[in-house]
């Protein structure tokens, strides 16, 4: 009798999303004409780059002839893309990592999902709370969890809620943790993390032999100087963090795949002895066992995020989405709401007016002004009274959105 592994059933089914959809389908089939917009998924709507179009349609002419065709490439990345990567990402920033350090990969969602493979069972893991669920749901699914309580939280996990009082950057854990996931600029707070405020966490992980797992999907939409794109342009970060990239954001590769993760050589783990172990040969290991490769395709439309016509590209495709949030952070600023993120992130996180609860927001919203918008809840306790907008409706969707808030009776 094959029996199943029951961690899975510890997951209540796919809440949020499927919801949301439901909620929309009901209310178009009630109101067919209604032209519904969505300010709820985190994807993007602008084509990508011309640069890196010209990239695949070269990669798919070489692909097309045998003296140029390509096979399995190195599982860990191509050269020209982890070349282009360190010179562009890190050592303009004054981050020197090292070709062995880089794995490319078809998306971050799955390398955050994965990393937890490397680490015992054992770990103590803390999450933020709201939260992007791929960090927790991963860690249940091995069994680092005990049940979900009726708030939804699950036994043994370190939840830290981020809340306006701590500019949505959590404070220090009161108990000893081990695996630490940060998001900065967070999905879905839109808030980002000062040098100072990263800094406490890594020396946090220095001195508790823990590992900072940071997710820095959404660098790209960093504007202020004063705000590090990499934990790594933090002192002492190189021992203690694994660090996430995606070009999904960055250059719209979400249906195109392609991310990278950094695992520092120096970076160290402990064996039940206490020996410690170096992290970087694990995930080789995982990595080359497990995954065959990013397409040589995807691989070369990222080069091309690097040339100087695609750097240009990206940043006037990410523009339009900073102009959005900033539209949307203006116009529902002046409505009276409360309104954070939405400056260095396409992720605006607003406090629902008259203490409605995040779904009753959502559905005041949908049925007033056909918007779709994503219930703060859906992303843990502390994100009850909230909803995230995006940012990334196509720049004349999102000025009929805020149009249509301004009609909203409440
Ligand atoms: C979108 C997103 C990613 C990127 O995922 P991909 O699999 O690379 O598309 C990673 N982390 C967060 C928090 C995200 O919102």
């Amino acid at each position: 009798m094959a029996s199943v592994n029951e961690n899975f059933l510890k997951l209540s089914a796919g809440y949020l999303f499927p919801e949301i959809g439901r909620r929309v389908r009901e209310y178009k089939t009630r109101n067919p004409k209604a032209d519904v917009i969505s300010m709820g998924i985190g994807d993007v709507t602008q084509p990508l780059p011309p640069a890196c179009i010209e990239a695949m349609h070269a990669a798919v002419d070489q692909m097309s002839r045998p003296e140029t065709f390509r096979g399995y490439g190195p599982e860990q990345g191509y050269d020209f893309l982890i070349d282009a990567i360190l010179e562009n990402d890190y050592k303009s920033r004054g981050v020197q990592l090292h070709k062995d350090e880089i794995f490319v990969s078809d998306g971050a969602k799955c390398d955050t999902a994965n990393i937890q493979e490397v680490f015992g069972a054992d770990n103590v893991v803390a999450v933020t709370d709201p939260v992007y669920p791929v960090y927790i749901d991963t860690n249940v699914m091995a069994g680092r969890t005990g049940p979900a309580g009726k708030n939804g939280q699950f036994e043994q996990v370190v939840y830290m809620p981020c809340t306006a009082e701590n500019n949505f950057v959590p404070d220090l854990p009161k108990q000893h943790v081990d695996l630490i996931y940060l998001c900065y600029p967070n999905n879905p707070t839109g808030a980002v993390a000062a040098k100072e405020q990263l800094k406490k966490w890594v020396d946090y992980a220095l001195q508790n032999k823990s590992v900072i797992l940071f997710d820095a999907a959404y660098e790209a939409y960093i504007t202020d100087a004063e705000i590090p794109h990499s934990i790594y342009e933090i002192e002492g970060a190189k021992d203690v963090a694994i660090e996430f990239r995606s070009f999904s954001k960055t250059a719209g590769f979400t249906g195109l795949r392609c991310a990278f993760t950094v695992v520092p050589k120096q970076l160290k783990a402990y064996a039940k002895s206490s020996r410690a172990v170096d992290v970087n040969p694990l995930w080789l290991r995982r990595h080359t066992t497990k995954f065959n490769g990013a397409s040589y395709i995807s691989q070369a439309a990222a080069a091309a995020v690097y040339s100087s016509a695609g750097k240009k590209q990206c940043r006037q495709i990410i523009d339009i989405y900073l102009n959005n949030a900033s539209r949307i952070r203006s116009s529902l600023h002046s409505l009276g709401y409360t309104v954070f993120g939405g400056v260095n992130a396409p992720y605006l996180w607003v406090k629902t007016p008259n203490n409605l609860s995040s779904w009753q927001f959502f559905d005041l919203l949908l049925n007033q002004a056909n918007v779709v918008c994503t219930p703060g809840s859906g992303f843990g306790p502390a994100g009850e009274g909230f909803v995230r907008l995006t940012a990334f409706a196509k720049p004349e969707n999102c000025l009929q959105a805020l149009y249509r808030f301004a009609k909203i009776r409440l």
